[in-house]
């Protein structure tokens, strides 16, 4: 089955093109700066080895994915013969609310009820949205699927999810956690089972799996269902991240608002674009730059990383009991891939409770291994993540079902 996975976002368009039946990726891409002067189309056709750069004016999404659909069969580019061929399409939804609890197929009613979803975040869901409608009409024979970034949460308990605000406002509103990344931290509890293989063994084990990029969460996850996570009604709260601040004390904000002379709008701004390490160390949000900057004695950079460490840390150690015990601790995304550095020093917090890493092991990115000594009371895992890949399988199961529906009636 051919099958496209698009995430929409304000000016970019991040696709990949599977064959599933040959386990493949046919093409990969990002549309960028759309909308904007300098728009381009960075695309991979990996059958071929393709690798393009290709300036393009796009005005809007629509011009956008008809680029990448009109790529997908180019004469020297193309990968496959006709866009026909592509027979379901998985969208990345940012929110899916209550509403939604595991992937769906978008019919009429998914979609009027996806738009009741906008409000919880507008500025994600109106381009995820957009994605879809252009897609019903670009690719109008392929089954649609809406893949969300909140449904893996939704197995958490209703003590773990409320805010300890009026209650009603949970009523009138659905103001509550919902929690984000659950598409990769349902990949690395997929993944875990399938390394550990004793699926019976799985079904009792306590894992925390720590997202680390420039967004970051951890979940705790037990019995392969997310019974706790850090992030909450959107991704500002939980981890100190790139550029959000992560959870500080509610106050702040209408003091800020009032200090500065800005609107509450504003001041959330700032907590989501200029706040956590970039707001710390002042240079960017990039962890390469404030690693290598800490290490030739910038204390702006020092402090960034300390401090990520320490709510990392900190974080870990309050999901343990929410568990009762921690088995498996996860590392996956750009940081908790690439730095051995930041996991070596997430680990060292944990030497009380029997946490041991293998220094030499450990020195291994990018790549899919355990870390820890035999002596580990836990075991610690690097394990890349791949969303896109997650969203595909899901994407797949959803048409299949669709098609057997199909079929009987
Ligand atoms: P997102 O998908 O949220 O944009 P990623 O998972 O791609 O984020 O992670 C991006 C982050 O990973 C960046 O902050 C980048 O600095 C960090 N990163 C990538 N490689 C390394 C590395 N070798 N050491 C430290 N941080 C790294």
């Amino acid at each position: 089955m051919k099958v496209l996975v698009l995430n929409c976002g304000s000016s970019s368009v991040k696709y990949k093109l599977y064959d599933t039946d040959a386990n493949i990726v046919l093409a990969e891409g990002l549309a960028e700066r759309i909308g904007m002067q300098g728009s381009r189309i960075k695309h991979l056709g990996l059958g071929e080895n393709i690798k393009i750069s290709i300036e393009y004016a796009l005005s809007g999404h629509e011009e956008a994915i008809k680029t990448v659909l009109h790529l997908f069969t180019h004469d020297n580019y193309g990968v496959i013969k006709n866009i026909d061929e592509i027979q379901a399409v998985g969208h990345r939804i940012l929110h899916g609310g209550e509403r939604f609890s595991s992937p769906v197929a978008i019919d009429n009613e998914v979609l009027d009820l996806l738009i009741q979803c906008v409000e919880l975040a507008p500025l994600h869901m109106q381009h995820n949205i957009a994605g879809i409608k252009i897609c019903q009409k670009l690719i109008n024979h392929a089954t649609q699927v809406a893949v969300f970034d909140t449904e893996f949460h939704q197995t958490m308990p209703d003590y773990a999810y409320i805010y300890p605000i009026p209650y009603d406002y949970y009523k009138k509103y659905k103001v509550r956690k919902y929690g984000f990344h659950g598409i990769s931290h349902k990949y690395v509890a997929q993944r875990v089972a399938e390394i550990l293989c004793d699926k019976s063994k799985v079904e009792d084990l306590k894992i925390i799996s720590c997202h680390l990029g420039n967004g970051a969460s951890l979940c705790a996850i037990k019995s392969g269902k997310s019974i706790d996570t850090t992030m909450g009604l959107t991704p500002l709260a939980g981890l100190m991240m790139g550029t959000r601040s992560g959870d500080i004390d509610p106050a702040v904000i209408p003091f800020l608002a009032e200090k500065e002379r800005i609107s509450l709008e504003e001041v959330v701004k700032v907590l989501n674009e200029k706040s956590g390490v970039l707001g710390i160390f002042g240079a960017s949000s990039d962890f390469r730059d404030v690693i290598k900057d800490a290490g030739a004695g910038n204390d702006r950079a020092r402090l960034a990383l300390d401090m990520f460490i320490y709510r990392v840390a900190k974080s870990i150690g309050s999901l343990i009991p929410v568990m009762g015990g921690l088995d498996i601790l996860v590392f996956t995304a750009g940081i908790g891939e690439n730095s051995s550095e930041i996991r070596r020093r997430i680990c060292e917090k944990f030497v009380n409770i029997g946490i041991e890493i293998d220094e030499q092991l450990n020195l291994e990115n990018g790549a899919e291994i355990e870390i820890s000594t035999v002596n580990s009371t836990v075991k610690v895992l690097v394990i890349p993540t791949d969303e896109e890949k997650m969203i595909a399988q899901e994407t797949i199961s959803v048409a299949k079902c669709c098609s057997s529906h199909k079929m009987i009636s």
